[in-house]
């Protein structure tokens, strides 16, 4: 790898928001696995779930690393699979978001407390 200051055609930046909301709009459009009745759970305001928005853009960086390197079947077992395992699990991030957020604030992450005085690790 060449260290060239100069113009880099290769340098790949990563992809904007606009194009990452689109990736997952049209992902979805395709996804037929993802149901309740297979106990599996999603939540359209999937923007609203920091877990969910950080996996989903993992598995969009690699998904544009597979198309490029035309490895979407590992892409699929490798990432996808291994990813909806916990994203759409009744455990994981959309398992009890039923219905849609009355804000934008409606999270559902781990709270985290400071710990004590005297406190050491
Ligand atoms: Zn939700």
């Amino acid at each position: 790898m060449s260290q060239s200051a100069g113009q880099n055609p290769e340098t790949v930046d990563g992809p904007t928001q606009e194009e990452f909301v689109a990736w997952v709009q049209e992902f979805l459009s395709g996804l037929e696995s993802v149901d309740r009745a297979s106990n599996r759970h999603w939540c359209p305001q999937w923007w609203a779930h920091t877990e969910a928005v950080d996996r989903l853009a993992a598995l969009h960086t690699q998904w544009l690393v597979a198309t490029e390197e035309n490895s979407m079947s590992s892409w699929w077992v490798d990432h996808f699979d291994r990813h909806a395992t916990v994203l759409f699990s009744p455990h994981g991030p959309f398992g009890e978001c039923g219905t849609h957020h009355v804000d934008k604030g409606a999270r559902r992450t781990l709270a985290a407390e400071q710990p004590p005085a005297g406190w050491s690790w």
